[in-house]
């Protein structure tokens, strides 16, 4: 049966004003300013039931980070050249447990995207029903083109401001854009180095040689797929013999790609930021993760040695006729105008490997055309849950088997899903997951500051 969907409801009074005070106090800052909005619009029935929350102010408060660090990170190129980056690191809220969060390290950070994926953070977490608290962080480093030694160079100058303010119990940062398996390993070592602790529960996404967790890495891409699945099975369809079209070719987009297919989907373009990929036949994942992860090349060089793909530079993903699109690169890249795109060519389910990567256009019209819509929120929650369970293990000196991580994880994506499904039925807006995942994650968080009292 095809659920009905309802778009989210729109923002009341008291919310609308508690909204103008977050922009005031955060001006300048309108990736913060969209993603409290988002989760504001849904909050208005919560409020209604659950006068406690207004009475205690839980919303201004959850909107204000415990704690905002800003530090210089000097570092010199392999030529002598000194730079200097900034970095960042904001503590959102640790109602649930320590700040947790990954690090993003790309020209493009500020305080204002550091502050959008920390809010969100909270949520995620929550979701997931982990004791982790949310968190986010990282630098507008741009490690494209930068050799190893300069890498380092740079992890182990930002783990030397950094290192004073994280810890197992206090805030767990992990990796993001930019920062993979190589940076955990020189962040590691850094702060093993400066405090003289092998204190594993301090990062996670380590390798697993040396207390990292199995399918950390394909937890994100994984998870997403997982969601998708749910949804589509709530609506009786699968993944099965689908076009899917995946944007983005990082971390999150290959793990997607390769579940996927694993699942009996037919992937036919990927994408970076330069161009896309169209491979009709299917793309081929083998190849795609030996030129990306091994010789650290681009999706044209994919193209080129592939005989059936195009290459298309510049090109837009979304306008390729797809029935599953999974955006998995940056926040943004799905307008209104490749929502419709989408719908039209005959999108039948959106699940959100990236954080926020669908404009509120884009959004408000997947809900309105009755494609099954997955928020970032709720269906990447995989990676940070599976962090979670990194840092069960290291705190358990244990590790465990990749079948049974993997088990662990499609049980937390599947749990996710019903609680969005049912919170979304229980306020009113029956097949619509954007309300149900703000409303179930806000709803923990908030349980948990009330009992917690004013701090
Ligand atoms: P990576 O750095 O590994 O990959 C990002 C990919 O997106 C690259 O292929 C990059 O291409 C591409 N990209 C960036 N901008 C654009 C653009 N404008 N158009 C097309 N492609 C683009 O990052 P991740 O895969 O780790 O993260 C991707 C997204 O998923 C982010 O939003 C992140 O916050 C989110 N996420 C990641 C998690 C994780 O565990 N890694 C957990 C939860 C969410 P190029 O090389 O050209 O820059």
């Amino acid at each position: 049966m095809s659920p009905s969907y309802q778009a989210a409801p729109v923002i009341d009074e008291k919310l609308e004003a508690i909204h103008a005070e977050v922009v005031r106090l955060n001006p300048g800052e309108p990736e913060f300013h969209e993603a409290t909005r988002d989760v504001l619009e849904s909050l208005g029935l919560v409020i209604a039931k659950h006068p406690e929350f207004a009475r205690n102010k839980i919303i201004q408060r959850v909107c204000e980070p415990e704690r905002q660090i800003i530090f210089r990170v000097p570092w010199q190129d392999d030529q002598g050249e000194v730079h200097i980056n900034r970095g960042y690191r904001v503590e959102f809220n640790s109602a649930l447990g320590p700040y947790k969060g990954g690090l993003r390290f790309h020209r493009s950070v500020n305080l204002s995207i550091v502050k959008f994926l920390g809010f969100e953070q909270i949520f995620k977490n929550a979701l997931t029903g982990l004791p982790i608290g949310g968190g986010k962080g990282g630098s507008n480093f741009d490690p494209k083109g930068r050799s190893d030694t300069e890498i380092m160079r740079f992890c182990q100058s930002f783990m030397t401001e950094l290192y004073r303010h994280v810890g197992e119990y206090t805030d767990v940062p992990a990796g993001d854009t930019g920062v993979g398996r190589r940076e955990i390993g020189y962040l590691f070592g850094q702060y093993k180095r400066i405090t003289n602790r092998y204190e594993s529960g301090v990062l996670t996404g380590k390798g697993t040689d040396w207390g990292g967790a199995l399918v950390r890495e394909e937890a994100t891409g994984y998870g997403t797929v997982f969601f998708l699945t749910e949804m589509l099975q709530a609506i009786g369809d699968s993944v099965d013999d689908r076009d899917c079209v995946v944007s983005g070719s990082g971390n999150v987009a290959l793990h997607a790609i390769d579940k996927l297919q694993q699942l009996g989907g037919r992937v036919i373009a990927c994408s970076d930021s330069d161009g896309v990929v169209h491979d009709p036949k299917g793309i081929d994942i083998a190849l795609l993760r030996h030129v990306k992860e091994v010789e650290r090349l681009r999706v044209s060089d994919y193209a080129q040695l592939r005989p059936d793909a195009r290459y298309l530079p510049g090109g837009n993903i979304w306008s390729i006729p797809c029935h599953l699109a999974l955006p998995c690169a940056t926040q943004n890249e799905l307008s209104g105008r490749d929502a419709a795109v989408l719908i039209a060519n005959g999108c039948i389910a959106v699940a959100e490997g990236a954080n926020k990567p669908t404009t509120f256009e884009g959004v408000q019209l997947f809900l309105e055309g009755g494609v099954a819509f997955g928020p970032g929120k709720a269906a990447n929650a995989g990676g940070v849950a599976t962090s979670a369970l990194e840092m069960q293990q290291n705190a358990s000196r244990d590790s465990w088997s990749f079948e049974y991580t993997e088990a662990r994880l499609a049980g937390i994506m599947a749990d996710i899903h019903q609680t969005c499904l049912e919170t979304a039925e229980e306020f009113g807006a029956p097949g619509n997951y954007v309300v149900g995942a703000n409303i179930a994650g806000f709803q923990r968080v908030a349980r948990a500051m009330t009992a917690l009292g004013l701090i």
